[in-house]
């Protein structure tokens, strides 16, 4: 089944003689389950693309379908509820609370959706993120990578169906990043949830189910991977 829908997607910034033309008529369909690597040159529109994806942003022309549900006819404060309760988002900038500890920024979904955390599921969570020793620890505390890695546990401790992360290795060292990739395919393989991820490193979208290639806002190739068979 699909789970993300995108058709006909164009994104412009600015008017006129500034106006950039950042997605151009994009359109591809990805699968419940699918482990999915976006790459491409700078500027060529990743970044455009999953802020669309996860309904942060306005699209100029076209659709995205998650789940069915025409993202961008919903409301604003719809699509707001709709994003907390499908998406988890892992992007560059943490976006964690310094007033809360490492446990409570990772339970913070939870807590906001009023679902009951999953203490065994959160607390090996926290294990792999290599993360136990510092659970009581504040976000300023904490090393650039340590603080990336309690944003990824917060996007994965909501299990959501869809993920979207933005290099989410990009500040870690190899063992590092390394252990990322094995939680998110944890998270596709075991839970069936579903991991668009931006990556320049062509080890990474080498594993992955999918490659879709940007250029210049256009969709250049979607390729099967060899995650399945890896
Ligand atoms: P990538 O993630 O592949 O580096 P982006 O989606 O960030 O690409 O950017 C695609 C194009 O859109 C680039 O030319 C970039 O400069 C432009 N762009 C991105 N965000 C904005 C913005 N908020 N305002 C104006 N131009 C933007
Ligand atoms: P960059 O790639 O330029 O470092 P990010 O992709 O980290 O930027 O973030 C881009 C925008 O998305 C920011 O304005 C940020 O506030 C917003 N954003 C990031 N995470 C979330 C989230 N979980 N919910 C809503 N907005 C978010």
């Amino acid at each position: 089944m699909n789970v993300i829908s995108v058709d006909g997607l164009s994104k412009s910034y600015g008017k006129g003689t500034m106006q950039v033309d950042a997605l151009q008529q994009v359109s591809f369909q990805i699968n419940q389950g699918e482990f999915v690597a976006v790459v491409g040159a700078s500027g060529s529109g990743k970044s455009t693309l999953l802020h669309l994806l996860g309904g942060l942003d306005k699209p100029s022309g076209g659709y995205v379908h998650i789940d069915g549900e025409d993202l961008y006819s919903l409301k604003e404060k719809e699509r707001a509820v709709f994003r907390r309760r499908k998406i988890g988002f892992i992007f560059q900038s943490y976006n964690l609370i310094p007033v809360l500890n490492v446990e409570e920024n990772i339970r913070l979904p939870l807590l906001l959706d009023h679902r009951q955390p999953d203490r065994a599921y959160i607390d090996d969570l926290i294990h792999t993120l290599g993360l136990h020793e510092r659970r009581k620890h504040l976000p300023s505390e904490l090393s650039g990578g340590q603080q990336q890695r309690v944003a990824i546990g917060r996007a994965l401790a909501y299990r959501p169906a869809i993920i979207l992360a933005d290099e989410p290795t990009g500040n870690l060292d190899t063992a590092n990043g390394r252990e990322v990739i094995e939680l998110l395919k944890l998270a596709v393989r075991q839970y069936h949830q579903t991991v668009v991820i931006i990556t320049h490193d062509m080890n990474i979208a080498s594993e992955a189910d999918r490659v879709l290639h940007l250029q210049d806002g256009k969709l250049l190739s979607d390729t099967q991977g060899r995650g399945r068979d890896a």
